[in-house]
């Protein structure tokens, strides 16, 4: 089976990898139909996060079950299945209240390596969502998204408590910031401010149903914000990056009483107290808990209300991953779909 392994910044193969196998009665195998590069894989790629070994690559997928462990029964072999970046037994407390990537049984997909042709899913039952029946090709998109920038850009969103009336501000024009403004679209933000500099973000933005969009970031960013809020801020504010600017600039750009969702993975963010004290801004965020969201995003696929695929500007096949990874870490693509 051919997979993608990260030896070392900038150093991305496609190689010959183990077949995956079922290990445990709570496992499936499904062959991808389709895979992507993430914004978080290039945290490595550019050497932010340590790599200590030859790792294999990718956590977000979507494709067709192809062999369930005997205790498995909620998907069998032939269905076309979407799930999160860690796997949930989506049965404990913790699930039950919707933060299945706290699941006190979770796993990280990320060692599975999902940029490949097959994969293995631990906890399948609580894991995978099927749909109704095979989809067509063109939808396949719309499902890899809902494996994670979707359904991040979703939960952003209901932490930042989008919703009618809201004026909703978002910082980070990558694959999640702009699927945060689809989400706040949908959710019935009355206003929704895109934060960006690029001129074809900036279009997708307002095609998922950004108002207005300001391209000044930091101190500036945040006055812009204010004299488009009547001085006051956003009700909503997603965050999507994870630095200390990004970070700073989402917190100063929402008003008091109102409330930041952040999902950026944070890398070096410190934040004040006594501003944040000072602030009255909430402040919810961390990994998505994507499975919570799923069988409603994978509905409005289905039913091709959204369509949150378009975020994928860049199609290659597996093998030519190096260049998908060139071609995000330049800004030269938003995100990279990879055909097994
Ligand atoms: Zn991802
Ligand atoms: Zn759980």
């Amino acid at each position: 089976m051919r997979g993608v392994v990260m030896y070392a910044p900038g150093d991305v193969r496609v190689e010959d990898r183990p077949e995956p196998a079922v290990l445990e009665p709570t496992d499936a195998v499904i062959r991808l139909s389709a895979t992507c590069i993430c914004g978080s894989d290039l945290w490595p790629y550019r050497g932010d996060d340590e790599i200590h070994r030859p790792s294999p690559m990718g956590h977000e997928y979507a494709g067709i079950v192809e062999e369930v462990g005997s205790a498995v029964s909620g998907v069998k072999p032939g269905e076309f299945v979407v799930g999160s970046f860690f796997a949930s037994d989506n049965s404990c407390e913790i699930c039950r209240e919707g933060y299945q990537t706290s699941c006190i049984h979770r796993v990280g997909i990320g060692s599975e390596g999902a940029q490949a042709q097959r994969m293995r899913v631990p906890l399948a039952d609580g894991t995978l969502v099927a749909t109704p029946d095979v989809p067509t090709e063109d939808l396949v998109p719309d499902f890899l998204a809902a494996s994670d920038v979707l359904g991040t850009g979703w939960f952003a969103a209901v932490a930042a408590e989008t919703g009618p009336g809201k004026t909703v501000v978002v910082v980070g024009d990558g694959a999640v910031g702009l699927l945060g403004v689809l989400a706040a679209k949908e959710l019935g933000a009355e206003r929704i401010i895109a934060m960006s500099r690029h001129e074809p973000r900036q279009q997708l933005a307002l095609e998922f149903g950004a108002t207005d969009i300001v391209t000044e970031r930091g101190d500036a960013g945040v006055q812009h914000i204010k004299d488009l809020t009547s001085g006051l801020g956003a009700h909503s504010v997603i965050e999507a990056v994870g630095t200390q600017e990004s970070m700073m600039q989402a917190i100063r750009s929402t008003r008091p009483g109102g409330h930041v969702g952040y999902v950026g993975v944070t890398h070096g963010v410190a934040l004040p107290g006594q501003e944040l004290f000072f602030s009255h801004v909430h402040l919810h965020g961390g990994p998505a808990p994507v499975r919570r969201f799923l069988p409603d995003l994978m509905e409005r696929i289905w039913n091709r209300s959204i369509r949150p695929g378009k975020v994928f500007d860049l199609d290659l096949s597996l093998e030519e991953a190096a260049a998908g990874y060139r071609a995000m870490d330049s800004r030269q693509a938003i995100k990279v779909l990879l055909r097994p």
